[in-house]
């Protein structure tokens, strides 16, 4: 299961542990050390879930929570709080803003750790799946094959990785940075106009297997897949 883990949170050292557990396991992992930098890591590289410390210095683990729901391109994001609060009051007040699961410190690594898996099976069943599908696009990840309506693909290595990314993540608009980061990996210098020629390859493939065109261009968002 490989998943991008955007951990929110103020004491270093619980972080570093939580960063260090979750790498282990084969997850990556990011850290923000408080709400403003959460916000600013979310718009650079939406994660596939969020640990949400509840007291944070200037933004609020509930604010941040609100925002993330509030905001269309992450409103069913995970999220699991992290707090040392055990009250039953807090508990409801942090469901009722939106969290998906609550942990209360002190918890094990292998706890939380199971709890980030069982979420993320929930909300993104895709994680961990042998076959990626969307509408009539089946991806097998074992066999590296695409087909489509049952017709066999072909797409060159970086069309493949393209197409994987977005049926990960089928109806989210990513931006050409996002993009990058996620293909080609970011510490790679490559231009965002490889972006749109490896895009207007993968399409011009689906378009011949589909006869439509499944990738969106969002004008000055960039790119997502609607099947
Ligand atoms: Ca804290």
């Amino acid at each position: 299961m490989v998943a991008h883990i955007l951990i929110v949170e103020d004491e270093s050292a619980l972080s570093t542990l939580l960063a260090y557990n979750l790498e282990k396991e084969g997850f990556t992992v990011r850290i923000a050390e408080d709400g403003e930098r959460a916000i600013e890591a979310l718009a650079e590289e939406p994660p596939d879930l969020v640990l949400l410390d509840w007291m944070l210095p200037h933004v609020s683990g509930i604010e941040i929570c609100r925002r993330i729901r509030r905001d269309p391109a992450t409103h069913d994001l995970p999220v699991i709080m992290l707090t040392a609060r055990g009250e039953e009051a807090d508990r409801i007040r942090g469901l009722e803003t939106g969290a998906d699961d609550y942990v209360t410190k002190p918890f094990s690594p292998a706890e939380l750790i199971a709890r980030v898996r069982a979420l993320l099976r929930r909300a993104r069943p895709a994680i961990g799946a042998e076959e990626l599908t969307a509408g009539d696009i089946v991806m097998d990840l074992a066999a590296h094959r695409v087909r489509i309506a049952g017709a066999d693909v072909e797409l060159g290595p970086t069309e493949f990785k393209l197409l994987r990314h977005f049926l990960e993540h089928p109806g989210r608009v990513y931006s050409r940075d996002q993009i990058l980061d996620a293909v080609w990996g970011r510490d790679i210098n490559v231009e965002d106009r490889t972006v749109d020629v490896h895009i207007g390859r993968l399409r011009k493939s689906l378009r011949a297997a589909t006869g439509r065109d499944p990738i969106r261009t969002v004008r000055g968002a960039g790119y997502s897949l609607e099947v």
